[in-house]
């Protein structure tokens, strides 16, 4: 179903703070609605990076939003995953993504570059009308109450005011801080993420290597307590993304909770056995290091008290870097926000429409997050029992891998790729939201263009 183009009754100055994947796709939803946008982003897009696995529920959200042509400009469709043992590189299964079961998905496997996503949000966010200020750090936030309005001050002390305010701020937020009441209770979680980018020019020249660039696969190399996968991106394929997945001692482990530490290559190579993949990893010099840091979140409320602040993507759900949902999550959340606040006629609304927006995606994010870590604990699992069983697993797919097993494997991740983020959005509104009763007009979903009103 096409995501929702209705415009607003009533338009609100909403300030996001955070101009990542889930600030600039929010940013894109709410300007789209009719509202007022300012995203504040603390630095400015030029930064080392790496790339994201799409799943079909995000990538026919980003379908709808550019059209089939540009996607492919910018992404690689995958057509498998291959796993190989991290040690020797010998391969031992193989997971077709084949394009039948995908079409019953509405969407594709696709591989893009950081940099390519974050260009093509940033356009769709500015060409909606949003404001998008890079170097912009957010120094405080300061909640208001239900009659009045809650305020950032920026680090060069300027002060901004919004009807609402949206913590995009990543998994180590300030924003959070102020809708909790408190500061970050984290942990670290043993798992450190080295992510980084390749010219795949250089790989074209070593034969084992020139495949892993042509074949469009996305490999993944399992080992005790490592894992490693890579990928090609941008649409002409000439740069390759890496993640090495290492698992330490949390008391011991060293780094930040951000995508801000570069270390050289040398410090994830370690321990990495097949000369395949070290020559690959030799490839960069430097790699972005990112710590995962464990919170409890069970009992998080992701709007404060006076319903004016609220979280969004890695700032309500933090979970570990290079996750394969942790962008399918930010950008489904920017949907459902999105979607719902199209729907605003008054500000007594808005406290409703904020307590849907988590209901409808706090449980859902939760359930992907914690399959999403399990898989990364999977493929690093230490020598014993449960890394033959998985071994067996795999090799089993690759033997006797059919139509009859891949729907079987289907029916496990179709509650996540089958989503569609506008339609829960939808339905809800349809179901609940317009019969709201602060709502003061006549209910009904209007599906025309309404001129805005300041609110
Ligand atoms: C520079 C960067 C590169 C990344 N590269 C990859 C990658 O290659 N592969 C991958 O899988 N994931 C990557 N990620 C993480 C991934 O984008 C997120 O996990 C996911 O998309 C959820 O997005 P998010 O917008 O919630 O969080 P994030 O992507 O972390 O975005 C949060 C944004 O808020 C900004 N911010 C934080 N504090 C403030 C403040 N006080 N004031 C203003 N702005 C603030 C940050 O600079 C950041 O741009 C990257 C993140 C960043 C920031």
């Amino acid at each position: 179903m096409p995501i929702v183009s209705r415009k607003a009754a009533l338009c609100l100055d909403i300030l996001i703070v955070g101009g990542g994947v889930g600030g600039l796709a929010v940013a894109y939803m709410l300007s789209s609605a009719g509202h007022h946008v300012r995203v504040l982003e603390k630095r400015d897009y030029n930064v080392p990076c790496s790339g994201h696995r799409l799943t079909p529920n995000v990538s026919k959200i980003l379908r709808q939003w550019v059209g089939e042509e540009e996607l492919k400009k910018v992404s690689v469709r995958c057509p498998a995953t291959r796993f190989n043992r991290l040690r020797t590189g010998e391969n031992i299964g193989f997971l077709p993504w084949t394009p039948a079961v995908m079409a019953e998905t509405g969407g594709e496997l696709l591989m893009i570059h950081h940099d390519d996503l974050i260009r093509l949000l940033h356009k769709l966010a500015t060409d909606a009308g949003a404001t998008v200020d890079i170097n912009a750090p957010v120094q405080s936030i300061h909640a208001g109450t239900s009659d009045s309005k809650p305020s950032i001050t920026l680090l060069d002390g300027g002060e901004l005011r919004a009807d609402l305010l949206i913590g995009a701020d990543g998994s180590n937020s300030i924003v959070r801080n102020v809708v909790l009441g408190e500061a970050n209770r984290a942990k670290p979680g043993g798992l450190t993420v080295y992510s980084g980018i390749i010219d795949a020019e250089k790989m074209l020249s070593d034969p084992e290597l020139r495949p892993l660039v042509l074949t469009d696969d996305w490999p993944i190399w399992t080992g005790p307590r490592r894992s490693c996968i890579g990928h090609p991106v941008r649409g002409d394929k000439r740069e390759y993304a890496i993640g090495v997945y290492s698992w330490t001692d949390p008391d011991g482990q060293d780094g930040q909770e951000n995508w801000e530490e570069s270390v050289p290559t040398e410090e994830a190579v370690t321990e990495i056995d097949a000369p395949m993949l070290r020559r690959l990893l030799k490839l960069t010099p430097r790699l972005v290091r990112t710590k995962y840091m464990a919170r409890d979140q069970d009992d998080w409320t992701w709007v404060d008290r006076t319903g004016r602040i609220v979280l969004l993507g890695d700032a309500a759900h933090p979970s570990y870097a290079g996750g394969m949902h942790t962008t399918g999550m930010a950008v489904e959340d920017a949907v459902v926000l999105g979607c719902l606040l199209s729907n605003l006629q008054s500000m007594d609304q808005l406290p409703t429409l904020m307590d849907a927006y988590q209901e409808l995606r706090q449980r859902r994010c939760a359930l992907v997050g914690l399959a999403d870590l399990g898989n990364a604990q999977m493929m690093a699992l230490p020598p014993g029992p449960e890394a033959d069983a998985r071994d067996e697993d795999m090799r089993r797919q690759r033997n006797e891998w059919d139509e009859g097993m891949l729907k079987a494997q289907f029916e496990e991740i179709s509650g996540i790729f089958l989503y569609d983020a506008g339609d829960a959005a939808e339905e809800w509104w349809i179901n609940w939201g317009r019969f709201h009763k602060n709502v003061h007009d006549e209910p009904s979903v209007v599906d025309v263009e309404v001129h805005c009103d300041r609110g």
